[in-house]
Order: structure tokens, then sequence, then C-alpha cells
């Protein structure tokens, strides 16, 4: 019944789907739904896969050192802990160190150690500009711009391609202007896009420090770097190597954690960079405490061991979310393909689809949809101060619900962007 592309349907077709759209509106209204896509948090069987966590040193609190990880000390975090997620980033272990259990803290304090002290000493803070400006590829993650805003950052959005941010835009701004002091990048399936950067992309995005110059930092939150949902899910360059091959690091800061591995709210986060940088940044730190929770570490070094059991775990964590994804994706496919009422993505990992309404109806799909129960992630969100220009972009986050709550809110969803658009056209018509 939908392969009727939506600009081909005449007056009274789009009058009496209207009609029927509304009649289904109402009886969903009537159910009370209580459903919720709106947050990329694991689901509870996703974190109990790391449930042996608890109780694993089982009073071994030895470091291969021999350190007593109960006590103080390692502002580097745990050596093995430093390999274990260096190699996650393809740094060395001079090159990583292991924090708490946020990426997002380490990104908050790099951010505010380049603004208030200076990355190359004092004189370099960004702070004693007038402006400092940012680069945010867009759609992307609202944590990074609300950090940004916090910080009285401008934000220049970049539009996102197939192949990552648009590198041709991104070269000609930071050549055009040295106010702008860095980019965000999530570049394995992207928050919300689910893009995987090209290989030229990585490439090009590691060369940006020299083109930029030394005020500049790119900030590679690799979130995602293991969070794949099939095996044939595209791999990423190694920012590291490129970084060495064109003699950068200095200029990248690379951030994971175990938050979608293990448990979100007590996992280990870690970060990557030039030795120099750590230790200046480490400098910083110093200030803030005597060393991060090493107990976590080890406990999580002792659980995962190695890039092999961090995969097979990750398998298991794809065995979980995958029908989700599906249940999402189908639905979408579907009732919506040919239709012209919406585009998505159809990611091979990460935690987010992707969906674009005809332009003018992103606020007003997710009104209707949360008039009758269904909570998706506000209208702008994925956009620097909120602003999504064409009100068009609206991010489903399908894991943490059960599969039966995922399939209600995808039906749901697509009922809402229906009646959205089918409106939205027969305004168009009367027009
Ligand atoms: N970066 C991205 C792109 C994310 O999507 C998230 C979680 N939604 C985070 C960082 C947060 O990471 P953490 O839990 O390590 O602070």
């Amino acid at each position: 019944e939908h392969s009727v592309h939506i600009e081909q349907a005449s007056e009274s077709e789009l009058k009496a789907q209207l009609e029927a759209l509304y009649a289904r509106y109402d009886q969903l209204a009537e159910r009370k739904l209580a459903l919720d896509l709106t947050r990329g948090k694991p689901g509870s069987a996703q974190v109990s896969l790391s449930d042996a966590l608890d109780g694993i040193l089982d009073g071994d609190y030895r470091a291969a050192d021999g350190t007593d990880v109960r006590n103080y000390g390692g502002l580097d975090g745990l050596p093995e802990a430093r390999a274990l997620f260096g190699a996650l980033l393809g740094t060395t272990l001079e090159e990583t160190l292991v924090g708490g259990n946020s990426s997002l803290t380490l990104m908050y304090q790099v951010i505010d150690f380049a603004m208030n002290e200076g990355l190359r000493g004092e004189d370099t803070a960004w702070a004693l500009n007038d402006r400092v400006k940012f680069l945010c590829p867009v759609p992307g993650y609202d944590r990074h711009f609300s950090i940004c805003e916090y910080m009285r950052i401008e934000m220049i959005p970049v539009r996102m391609l197939d192949s990552g941010p648009d590198m041709d835009e991104v070269e000609r701004l930071v050549q055009a202007d040295p106010s702008i002091k860095g980019i965000w990048c999530v570049p394995r399936f992207s928050n919300p896009c689910g893009t995987v950067y090209s290989d030229d992309t990585v490439e090009r995005i590691a060369k940006l420090p020299q083109i930029a110059g030394d005020h500049f930092i790119v900030m590679w939150d690799n979130a995602y770097a293991v969070h794949t949902l099939y095996p044939d899910a595209p791999e990423l360059a190694s920012i590291s190597e490129l970084c060495r091959k064109h003699d950068t690091m200095d200029g990248v800061f690379q951030f994971g954690s175990t938050s979608k591995i293990t448990f979100a709210g007590a996992g280990v986060a870690f970060i990557g960079s030039s030795e120099r940088n750590l230790s200046t940044l480490k400098a910083h730190l110093a200030f803030q405490t005597i060393g991060p929770d090493k107990v976590n570490q080890l406990r999580h070094v002792r659980f995962l061991k190695d890039a092999e059991g961090i995969a097979a775990h990750m398998e298991r964590h794809a065995a979980l979310i995958r029908p989700r994804f599906e249940a999402v994706l189908d639905t979408l496919e579907r009732e919506l393909a040919g239709s012209g009422m919406g585009e998505w993505t159809a990611p091979r990992g990460g935690y987010f689809i992707s969906f674009d309404t005809r332009p003018g109806l992103a606020r007003e799909v997710v009104d209707l949809a949360g008039n009758i129960g269904v909570k998706l992630t506000p209208a702008g969100a994925t956009f620097p101060y909120g602003k999504d220009e064409a009100d068009r972009n609206i991010r489903l986050a399908p894991t943490f619900p059960s599969e039966a709550d995922v399939q209600a809110s995808a039906d749901a969803f697509v009922l809402c962007v229906k009646l959205a658009s089918v409106k939205q056209r027969l305004a168009e018509i009367a027009a």
C-alpha cells in the first residue's frame, strides 16, 4: 500500500490515508504506551554479560609488576590496562593513559586544559583569544556539543558524508580561520549515523594538524571502535599509524571506553596521544587526582584479557543488539521504502540509526510520538545548539528496550512519520 511515493498520491488518496492514520493513532493513544528510544544505553542483558567482573580478582590484587592496586598511585593507569586499551587505539604504552569510568570526562579535561592552561604553555591557552571555534560534523553527538557550549566554544557545523565529515570543507575552513581550534570525530559507527570514516578521510584528518597549525587538535572519540553488529562491518584505518606517517601525533587525542563493552556506569576510559601531550596533561590531572581506580582496571584486564577476548565479548553483545536494530530497520523498510517520507541509515555497528524526515517535520514527529507515550530523542539534539535548520534528523537508539518494546516503538514511529508527512503533503497541495 505504501509503495506509492507521497508526491505521486492524489489529494483524495492522501485524505483517505490521513483519516486511517488518525484512527490508528487514536487507537495507539488509548494503549497508554510507555516506550523510550532516546538514549544509547546497553540493555540489562548486555551489562549482565560482564557480571563476572564482580569478584574476578578473588583476593589477588597484585598487578603484573607487583603493584597493590588497592593503594594510591599510577596517574597513567595500570601498565597492563594501558597495553590492552593501547592495542585498541594503536598507541604504545607511553602514548596511552587509562583513567576513570568516563571518556567524556577525559574529553572535557583535554578541552578544559587546552582552553585554560594551554597545550604548549600558558601563552597557547585558547581562552586568550577573543573567539574559539570548533568544527562539528553533523548530525553528531549532543554531549560533544554541550561541552563546547558550556566552554563558550562556537560551533561550526560541517556536513557528514558517507565517507565521514566533508573534508574539502573541513580543510578549507581550518586554512581560512585560525580561530578554529579543533574538530569532533566519532570515526567508527558515528553517533548517530553509524558512518565509518573512509581510509582517505582518516588520512586527511591525520594530516589536518599540519594544515591547521599547532593550536589545532583532533578530538577522535572512538567510542564504538569494537562495536560491530556484523562480521562484515567496515574496518577503520589506524589514525595512530597515519599520525606517525605524517608526524602529527601531537595534534590528535584519541578516546575510548568500555562503557558499552562492560558496565556503562562502571567501565574504564582511556586516552591515546603523543607522549608529550600525555605528560603535559598529567601535570594538570595531578591537581585533580592521585590516581585512577586501578582495582577496576585490573578487573577489566583479567576479564577481557586481550583483543581476541574483547572481540569475542563484543560478539555476545551483537547477538543481543542485532535483533533490535533489525526490528527497526525491517519496519522502516517495509513501511517507508520508496514512500518519499524519510531516509535512514543502516549501520553495521554502533548504537544508533539516523532518520531524516521530509524537511520541517522532525519536531512534529517527535511530538506526535511523545503524545502517545513513545519518547524519542528531541529533534535538533544531533546539531550544535539543538538547531537542525532543516528540522529533519531524528536519532533512534534501539539497544535498551526489550525486543517487543523496540518493535512497538518502531511501529508507532512509522505511524507518526506517515501522519506528519501526509498532513504536510496535503498542505503543500492546498497551497
Ligand atoms: N562518545 C560517544 C560518541 C558516545 O555515544 C558516548 C555514549 N553515548 C560517549 C562518548 C560516552 O562515553 P563514556 O561513557 O565513556 O563517558
